[in-house]
């Protein structure tokens, strides 16, 4: 472990348009921590750490998104330079970038974890692009930082492949999400126990450049309040309005009470979205809880397939199931309460902090209420409604309904229908469970007849519905087979897979021709393949 001061990486011309510059707030007017050397420790009194991505043997770029180079004032040649993937590699910086590892805490699966911080992620710099929007670059892999622990401060391949492609996938379906510039792949072997098992593995190397107005996370409070450094955390709580929320009037107080439910407001939405696209995180622990209500930390992540609100992707939770699909909401309240508590101090009083989290459960009621009414097509939100919806969950987890397409299949349902060829045209190729139709026939006629009778009340033609629910429910989402099959290839040097995805992504509403084997039920192959059902924190 090199206790060095950070090397110094060449400096090169940031090529994006002119009117995109560097405008790095959070190292200007925060505390940055006074010592330079990589040394792990504690590090008191300060928000970030001032460090240098570590070059990496061979930095090649894998695959980018060139809507978010476009976004940062880059074209397609200045991305397919070799400067480009020295700097996204961690070989090189663009003049103006002022790299950092922030300083956070966390409660990791329900319990404090004290001080966690950029282990691997290093944030470049703050770009303003011509339309004024900030956006901060983050590298995650790019090398050892004070906090980085035991750990190597490096990424696989695999994780960055799924971060990348993830990250893309969710801001096309509409959730509050990080994006994704980059993907560079590193020269160099990470060794890696991927399940766990005392099977330690070199894999090939990989960095990705996440991209988001902020990557300030509830941890980054929680560990000022722990620590009890009550002017710095009012620092950063008025830095993080200020630039973050700076929409936001009136006096400080007022501006601090208004932020706090902003950020329960917009933690229920992302929530929504998840629980839409059947969309389960995996490790929502406080560190990765980003203040503005984005998701963030793609890691042991994984969709819905066969309905069962308990299912988790991520086998380090398998025990406990805290993370399941069903509890996410759940989970989110809770950490918005680490995050009141750990606020409290510059509050005057626990009111303001009461009503954000009042806010967090009335935006989440009505947003959810109004999410599941898309999904299932109706028009009202009754008694009638919502029966219905809790049928059709309990039928979907016995019938083992593949959740994406069970709801695409329903908002084809023709207008005029003879339910039992509904049954087995529309509805026939959306289940896991082998004798679906024999079993579960009958609860399925009677639970459609009634759906169909309440959606056909509302005097919505069938077009008008279709459209809605097929803009509520994707057709593709980014499942975990699909991903490793992307890597898979990606490992034996074929990135292609990894830029045909991010095409079909981009539209994921709209079925797209000769696509069709993605938006199928998972294949047998993938039931218990490793990284398709199975998922450590190992990345
Ligand atoms: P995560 O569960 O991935 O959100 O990570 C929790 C903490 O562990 C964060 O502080 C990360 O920066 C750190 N961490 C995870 N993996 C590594 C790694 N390979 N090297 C250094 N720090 C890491
Ligand atoms: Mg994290």
């Amino acid at each position: 472990m090199s206790t060095d001061i950070a090397t110094s990486l060449p400096a090169l011309g940031f090529p994006a348009a002119p009117d995109t510059v560097f405008d790095n707030r959070f190292v200007r007017e925060l505390p940055a921590d006074p010592d330079t050397s990589m040394r792990r420790r504690q590090v008191l009194g300060a928000c970030y750490s001032a460090v240098q991505p570590t070059p990496v043997s061979a930095p090649v770029l894998l695959s980018h998104s060139p809507e978010v180079a476009a976004m940062i004032g880059l074209t397609k040649q200045q991305v397919n330079t070799p400067e480009f993937a020295k700097v996204f590699g961690g070989n090189a910086l663009y003049r103006g970038m002022q790299p950092y590892a922030a300083c956070y805490g966390g409660h990791q699966f329900g319990h404090w974890a004290g001080q966690l911080g950029d282990g691997r992620a290093i944030t470049l710099g703050e770009v303003v692009n011509a339309q004024g929007e900030r956006w901060e670059l983050q590298l995650k892999g790019a090398g050892p930082t004070p906090y980085s622990r035991t750990a190597d401060g490096r990424a696989v391949l695999r994780s960055s492949v799924r971060e990348f492609l993830c990250s893309e996938a969710m801001f096309h379906l509409g959730v509050p999400t990080t994006r994704a510039l980059s993907l560079v792949g590193t020269g160099d072997d990470v060794v890696r126990d991927m399940l766990y098992d005392g099977n330690a593995q070199p894999e090939p190397g990989a960095i990705v450049c996440r991209v988001a107005p902020s990557f300030i996370r509830f941890g980054n409070f929680e560990i000022l309040a722990a620590r009890d450094e009550r002017a710095l955390l009012e620092q950063l709580v008025d830095f993080t309005i200020s630039r973050d929320y700076a929409h936001l009037a009136g006096d400080s107080n007022a501006r601090r009470s208004a932020w706090f439910t902003e950020v329960c407001e917009r933690s229920a939405r992302m929530v929504v979205e998840w629980m839409r696209v059947g969309f389960v995180h995996g490790v929502m622990n406080t560190d990765n809880m980003s203040i503005l209500g984005l998701t963030i930390d793609y890691g042991p992540y994984g969709w819905l397939e066969d309905f069962d609100p308990n299912w988790t992707p991520n086998t380090t939770d398998a025990a406990g199931r805290r993370y399941r699909y069903g509890q996410q909401p759940a989970i989110v309240q809770w950490n918005l309460v680490r995050l009141a508590e750990a606020l409290r101090p510059v509050f005057q009083s626990p009111e303001p902090l009461e009503a954000g989290l009042d806010a967090f459960l009335r935006t989440y009621d009505s947003a959810y209420e109004q999410m599941m009414s898309a999904k299932f097509g109706f028009t009202a939100h009754g008694e009638p409604e919502q029966q219905l919806i809790r049928e059709a969950f309990a039928l979907m987890h016995d019938a083992q309904a593949d959740f994406t397409l069970f709801f695409r299949a329903l908002g084809e349902v023709p207008p005029v229908i003879n339910h039992d060829a509904v049954i087995t045209d529309v509805l026939g190729d959306v289940f896991y469970h082998e004798n679906v139709l024999t079993q579960h026939n009958d609860r399925f006629m009677h639970w459609l007849r009634r759906w169909h009778a309440l959606t056909s009340a509302s005097g919505e033609s069938f077009t008008d519905r279709r459209a809605r629910m097929h803009a509520a429910n994707p057709l593709y989402v980014l499942r975990n087979w699909i991903a490793q099959e992307a890597i898979d290839l990606a490992t034996n040097g074929d990135t292609s897979r990894i830029d045909l995805l991010l095409q079909l992504l981009r539209d994921p509403y709209r079925e797209q021709a000769g696509m069709e084997r993605f938006a199928a039920k998972r294949p047998e192959w993938a039931r218990h393949k490793v990284g398709c059902s199975m998922l450590s924190c190992s990345s």
